[in-house]
């Protein structure tokens, strides 16, 4: 039975005025069209108008899914803490897994992703070669505690996901699936109306070798990307790895030379003071790791990237020095940190660090800088890593083309898992000469509540939302002018049983309030086409209009299926 929707404070509760606590547009839209309502922070309800939609979104990746071969099964949202404990996550996870302990004492957790359940499973079913390739997925609430929601539902505590498993006789195996996942993922984005870059990320604590995001530009996405326009190149900025260029420091050799540089602590201060631009000024930024006082040297255009130097030190518990802190590392002169002469202090370089000359760096003396500093000459950058972020123009490590730097909406992330499961949780299947091999493993996770926001953020003009088609909650809404006038009822009650018959669904907006609102509420739900039933009506004609393009026309009642089944096949 199709849906028949009409507009009421319960079913559809626009707000005129704008929420508090929304900074993006797409969370304001939801709860502003009566799409949602907030709980509690990070946890939302779906009202029918969200849900519709929602379920219109998994329903175009149940079928994009299932056109890989990928089979679906539903996995529970409580987890028993044991599988999690043998893959070693239980601990690495950390706060952000949401805890219970039943009436017997026994742990779980709810389910923020399932690789150790449904590698357990196929673990005891013991596969042979015969059984494998296969891929499992299902579309499921997930939970996620969050230290601070917001965004809606890009950053929810609980959400939605399809989340999907793969396992493998071996590598070649793997990499087909991946392959037809990745090019699903396009295709998913494609029909959602979501333009799509991928990028090589980093697996985080998934885990595994090679990962893809797939990421929607946008000024509310909370990744930055790293883009090149000539090859394609992209990758998540704790990932990316621009080429360093030879533009850090000056031309010339020259003599190392003391400064006095009274209470000028920050690049711009020092550059300014001196006369030279920034990609002459060496930059320290100093962090605590483990009790241990860190030096990270980067050019002075350039920030630490903090994914990155995790990546690097192997850990994320660090934090820059505070001044609190400055007293237990007597060997370091804050503000004057240089790396000539700097004693009992681990460092690292940034790579475009190497080869550098005529640089200005801290003298490691109160109010004072060193001017003409060469590397190799008076210090050698060692270890020289890659820690700091690309800026824009930065030169791509594909080709000579030069890196933009996006933000995005991450919608989709894909891995290349290998043994990584499968190995601690002794995942193993028969093979054909009956020796038992490691199953190999891909995972695949696609966020199914965070791309209906994103639809919303990507497609809305100043009145409102501007549903494409394939993801609208409902496609039309009639709009009753005059609910006294018994005449306009009538004609949207033959003309909603019509649409019905052509099995298209319909919101009725018959209440009694002045047109105005209800052209502003029309516009501000967005529903693809909008028909006014209105005075009009007394000489056999209604107005028709598409949402999107706002083109406006006038229909005869009479052929008024006819001309919305049009306007729909005309709309985007
Ligand atoms: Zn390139």
């Amino acid at each position: 039975m199709k849906m028949m929707l009409k507009f009421s404070r319960v079913t559809v509760p626009t707000l005129r005025e704008k929420p508090v606590d929304c900074e993006v547009v797409g969370h304001e839209l939801m709860l502003r069209a009566g799409l949602m309502r907030p709980v509690s922070s990070g946890i939302y309800m779906m009202l029918p108008l969200g849900l519709s939609a929602l379920l219109k979104v998994e329903n175009i990746v149940r079928e994009e899914m299932n056109k890989t071969g990928a089979i679906e099964l539903e996995l529970p949202s409580l987890h028993p803490s044991e599988s999690w404990q043998a893959s070693g996550r239980w601990f690495e996870y950390g706060p952000e897994m949401m805890r219970l302990t039943d009436r017997h004492g026994r742990d779980f957790c709810l389910g923020p992703t399932a690789e150790e359940l449904i590698t357990h499973y196929v673990g005891k079913a013991a596969p042979s070669y015969r059984d494998l390739p296969v891929n499992l997925y299902q579309i499921k609430t997930k939970f996620r505690d969050e230290p601070r929601p917001r965004f809606g539902l890009l950053r929810a505590r609980e959400f939605r996901m399809k989340d999907a498993y793969s396992f493998h006789r071996g590598t070649e195996e793997l990499d087909e699936t991946y392959e037809r996942m990745y090019q699903a993922y396009l295709e998913i984005a494609r029909r959602c109306s979501l333009e799509v870059k991928v990028v090589e990320a980093s697996t985080g604590l998934i885990g595994g070798d090679v990962s893809h995001e797939f990421m929607v530009l946008s000024d509310a996405g909370e990744d930055t990307v790293s883009l090149c326009e000539k090859c394609g190149y992209g990758a998540n900025a704790e990932l990316e790895r621009h080429r360093p260029t030879l533009r850090f420091g000056g031309e010339e050799e020259e003599e190392i030379e003391e400064v006095h540089t009274p209470g000028l602590t920050s690049i711009d201060d020092v550059s300014e003071f001196m006369g030279v631009p920034a990609r002459m000024v060496l930059k320290c930024v100093l962090y605590v790791v483990g009790g241990d006082a860190l030096a990270v040297f980067i050019p002075g255009y350039r920030e630490v990237s903090t994914k990155k130097l995790a990546a690097v030190l192997k850990t994320d518990s660090f934090h820059p020095m505070r001044e609190d802190e400055f007293p237990f590392f007597p060997s370091l002169t804050p503000g004057f940190v240089g790396p000539v002469g700097l004693r009992d202090t681990k460092v690292i370089f940034d790579e475009e660090v190497v080869g550098a000359r005529n640089i200005i760096c801290g003298a490691n003396k109160e109010d004072y800088h060193l001017k003409g500093v060469e590397e190799k000459r008076d210090f050698r950058a060692e270890p020289a890593m890659n820690v700091a972020s690309s800026v824009e123009g930065d030169e791509c490590p594909s080709c000579d083309g030069a890196l933009t730097i996006s933000r995005g909406i991450e919608i989709g992330h894909i891995f290349k898992l290998g043994l990584k499961y499968s190995k601690p949780l002794g995942v193993e299947f028969t093979d054909r000469d009956g020796s038992l091999m490691p199953v190999v493993m891909g995972t695949y996770g696609m966020g199914t509540t965070r791309i209906l926001q994103t639809v919303v953020e990507q497609h809305h003009d100043d009145r409102g939302i501007r549903w494409p088609k394939a993801v609208a909650p409902i496609p039309v809404e009639l709009i009753v002018l005059n609910s006294e006038n018994n005449e306009q009822i009538e004609t949207a009650e033959n003309l909603s049983r019509e649409l019905e018959k052509k099995e298209i669904e319909v919101l009725i907006d018959d209440r009694s309030l002045s047109p105005g609102i209800k052209f502003n509420d029309a516009d501000l739900v967005g529903l693809p086409i909008q028909v006014v039933i209105g005075n009009k009506i007394s000489r056999g004609m209604l107005d028709l209009k598409l949402r999107y393009t706002s083109i406006k026309r006038d229909v005869e009642i009479r052929n008024a299926g006819g001309a919305v089944e049009n306007a729909l096949k005309e709309a985007r």
